[in-house]
């Protein structure tokens, strides 16, 4: 249930609502918006009338959301959230504010050089976060890299080394402190998008976190998922359309292009594309990333090599270092079209 307070709503009366609700057994998870107090109340909804709420002091609008997650909903939050993440190199970047934001780097770490090298091109062409994947079991298992804090430390030189912001994955919950050392924004990938002991572990991290939608979940079960992590406190989530299974075998996944707008219009959450992911192809993934601009992405998560054609994973789909900065100048234009900066 969403309870939303009178603007000018006292203390007094969200206290004795929160009262009412925890008395009935709800968990309460309070928003403070500039002009109105949200409650959010997880619990028996089905055993309460709203009416008995809208009729107390201070009360504007009392709903039983059906959804099966509301945390997430849009009605929770209705100005939309804002994920800010920062460091001492980098500065500030928020997700879901007014700038595209592109996170960008190589699918895997492969030496020192190629990790360095795709730091600053990334960089210099204007991504604000660096990423390498790699870091979680690969299709073939002579490609999986184990988690490790040597190369935790590696990726956080490089992206302080030039001004970036750093995404890491991790993809069981014990893992989650240790990235959270190191990452300025957790990941939880596409095949982890329902491993419930990882969101949970999300849900309690002070990091923000990027959530990946599943192959073939529904937007519905992407945002139950944002749920469980928002249920252990931790609201700062990004969802993420990373292309899912259909029909059509000409590319490795289709980007659903549509869940972009659809996830705006349920959630108050901001909403990335990776195009890299969906299409698995380079020469596709240019016209998908700016698609997903076009379509009010918060933001891109993007494959970028030094040199794709020798990378040791997934370098079909990752964009040459030319072939990004000219991405990036394109989603400038774009990204103005539809009122952004980029
Ligand atoms: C990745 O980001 O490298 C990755 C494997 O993505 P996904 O979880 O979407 O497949
Ligand atoms: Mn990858």
């Amino acid at each position: 249930m969403i309870v939303v307070m009178e603007k000018g709503a006292t203390e007094e009366q969200i206290e004795s609502v929160i009262e009412k609700l925890v008395g009935l057994e709800f968990n309460i998870h309070r928003s403070t918006g500039a002009v109105h107090t949200v409650l959010g109340a997880v619990g028996p909804a089905e055993l309460v009338d709203p009416e008995e709420f809208k009729v107390m002091d201070g009360v504007k609008e009392c709903h039983r959301i059906m959804a099966p997650y509301q945390l997430a909903g849009r009605a929770f939050k209705p100005e939309g959230t804002v994920v800010r993440m920062e460091s001492a190199r980098a500065g500030a970047v928020e997700i879901g504010g007014n700038a595209v934001v592109v996170i960008a780097g190589p699918g895997s770490i492969e030496s020192e050089e190629q990790i360095m090298r795709s730091a600053e091109l990334v960089a210099r062409a204007g991504a604000r976060l660096f990423r390498a994947g790699g870091l979680r079991p690969h299709l073939s298992p002579q490609r999986n890299q184990e988690l490790s804090e040597d190369s935790l430390k590696l990726l956080r030189r490089a992206a302080d080394t030039f001004g970036l912001l750093l995404a890491g994955e991790a993809t069981d919950d014990a893992q989650v402190p240790l990235v959270a050392q190191y990452a300025d924004l957790l990941v939880a990938g596409s095949r982890n998008m329902q491993n419930y002991p990882l969101l949970r572990a999300l849900g309690s991290s002070p990091r923000p976190v990027l959530l990946k939608r599943g192959h073939s979940a529904t937007l519905e079960e992407l945002l139950v998922s944002a749920d469980c992590v928002m249920a252990g406190g931790n609201h700062n989530v990004v969802v993420c359309e990373r292309g899912i299974r259909s029909f059509e075998t000409s590319t490795k996944n289709t980007l659903d292009v549509t869940a972009i707008p659809v996830v705006h219009k349920l959630s108050h959450l901001p909403v990335l594309a990776d195009p890299s992911h969906a299409a698995g192809r380079r020469d596709m993934v240019i016209p998908m990333a700016r698609a997903a601009v076009a379509a009010g992405a918060d933001g891109l998560m993007i494959d970028v090599h030094p040199d794709p054609d020798r990378a040791l994973c997934e370098g079909a789909q990752s964009l040459k270092p030319e072939q990004f900065t000219d991405l990036m100048a394109q989603l400038a234009t774009i990204a103005a079209a539809v009122g952004r900066s980029c």
